[in-house]
């Protein structure tokens, strides 16, 4: 890759003062990308893009946005692709007008996972990085895309024209694909405690996998058997999320708390560290609790530190929040809950259901697949939902229930983390399967008809990032608990 013309000067500008740096995009940018990039003649190509900041607490994100593309003599293919100065101009001026970064993107046909940059990539991105930086007031992404097995990498420039490697690309789809700079994240050894986990799906996937930063939202019966069972599988980066205490009553369902634990009212993320620490198998593990409601702004940031979250909460206003950031920031949310049909005169049982979903771009949110209402949301949010039951909700076919016995919970947990296995591994080449319903009456599991609906509100914020609608308030400031 060689650049046609200099640019005009540039003067330097700040760049992101988060430690980690990485990318994400969905499956259908991917697929735009790849189509231009990787060309039938074999030859190298390059194309522009615009990409949104998505500022976590440890990590910075650029999440990818528009195509841009290269109009005739604004890029030139022989063997080594060349583009010129007025090319990068207009993607700037463009990503400027809208608040957004941009991207040089471009292929090493032969290439095959992550790459290193040759010196005229380097010296093409560098010569571009004060410019970009000074129209846009982000810094210059720059990838490079593997045509044998279309691994992505990255790395940012400085404005003083210094690389930042990514740690990792991630490709927001039916199947999570996540490029890895082994470099910065080299794949964990595999233990022998895990020989029967890597045996299921081989040492590649069992490397993918265990490398992904996953947080699980809520450690009640669900979330605490979800947290537990993945780091008993490998996973190294692992972080609950929670504001509650241990209360009695919660004995009957949270499986490895304690009485004691409930006497000393202890916050239910230790006790959630404590069994994930000792049921976890990777050789480093790093275990962090975060005594926190998702609703709070400080949790949301936190919470863009990570690849995959597990939505096991059941009130609608965090649900809402997951649901949003799943879209707006490209981190697939698996939601769940269980619904337990009572006869209204306590003479038995009618039915339970449990549904699962991941929340995705391409997927319907929340509020499409009828597991969300926005009313109840706003009642939650006033602190006016004492009991999520505040409404007649089941009415409405709407799941808000409190009822969680320590029989029926596990089925939401397995639905969960079988919808992991498919977003993960894609066992027989089949991705995670849009909503579920399991009914336990019949036994039955049945995939739901709800769609992604583009004029939906949520599902029209997809990689908007840190310009996303704000559902979050800091905790002083509400209403009530
Ligand atoms: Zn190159
Ligand atoms: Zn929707």
């Amino acid at each position: 890759m060689t650049t046609l013309s200099a640019p005009s000067q540039a003067i330097p500008g700040s760049t992101t003062s988060a430690q980690i740096v990485s990318v994400a995009m969905t499956e259908a940018s991917d697929a735009v990308l790849r189509e231009h990039l990787l060309r039938a003649d074999g030859q190298e190509d390059l194309c522009l893009a615009t990409y949104a900041p998505s500022t976590g607490s440890r990590r910075w994100t650029a999440l990818l946005r528009e195509f841009v593309e290269p109009k005739p003599g604004e890029r030139t293919v022989h063997r080594n692709v060349s583009f010129t100065g007025a090319y990068v101009l207009r993607a700037a001026t463009q990503a400027a007008a809208a608040g957004l970064g941009v991207a040089i993107l471009h292929s090493h046909p032969r290439g095959r996972g992550w790459q290193n940059m040759s010196p005229g990539d380097a010296d093409a991105e560098q010569s571009y990085a004060h410019l970009c930086e000074e129209i846009t007031g982000l810094p210059l992404l720059g990838m490079t895309l593997a045509g044998v097995d279309q691994a992505w990498s990255a790395r940012t420039w400085t404005s003083t024209g210094t690389p930042v490697w990514a740690e990792s690309v991630r490709v927001d789809g039916g199947q999570l694909r996540v490029s890895w700079n082994d470099g910065l994240r080299p794949p964990p050894q595999g233990q022998d405690t895990q020989q029967r986990t890597i045996s299921a799906w081989g040492p590649g996937i069992q490397a993918d996998l265990a490398r992904l930063r996953i947080l699980v939202v809520g450690v009640g019966s669900v979330g605490l058997d979800v947290a537990v069972r993945l780091a008993a599988a490998g996973v190294q980066h692992l972080a609950v999320m929670d504001p509650d205490l241990v209360e009695r009553r919660n004995l009957d369902r949270l499986i490895g708390a304690t009485r004691r634990d409930a006497a000393n009212c202890r916050p239910k993320v230790d006790v959630a560290v404590r069994l994930v620490r000792a049921a976890a198998t990777a050789e480093h593990t790093d275990t962090v609790g975060y005594r926190m409601s998702i609703c709070d702004p400080s949790a949301h940031t936190i919470a863009l530190d990570y690849d995959v979250i597990f939505s096991c909460v059941d009130r609608p206003w965090p649900r809402a929040v997951l649901n949003s950031l799943a879209y707006t920031d490209l981190i697939p949310v698996l939601d769940g809950g269980i619904g337990i049909d009572a006869f209204d005169d306590g003479t038995g049982m009618r039915n339970a259901t449990v549904r699962t979903h991941v929340l995705r771009p391409g997927r319907p949110c929340m509020v499409c697949n009828k597991q969300l209402d926005p009313a109840l949301v706003q009642i939650d949010r006033q602190g006016l939902l004492a009991d999520p039951r505040y409404i007649a909700a089941a009415d409405r076919g709407i799941q808000v229930g409190t009822e969680n016995v320590a029989l029926l919970s596990p089925n939401v947990s397995t639905g969960l983390l079988n919808q992991f296995v498919s977003l993960t591994a894609a066992p027989g080449g089949e991705t995670e399967p849009g909503p579920l319903r399991f009914s336990l009456s019949t036994h039955a599991l049945e995939h739901l008809p709800y769609c992604s609906s583009p004029s939906c509100y949520v599902e029209r914020t997809v990689a908007a990032g840190d310009a996303r609608p704000q559902l979050t308030e800091t905790p002083g400031r509400r209403r009530s608990a």
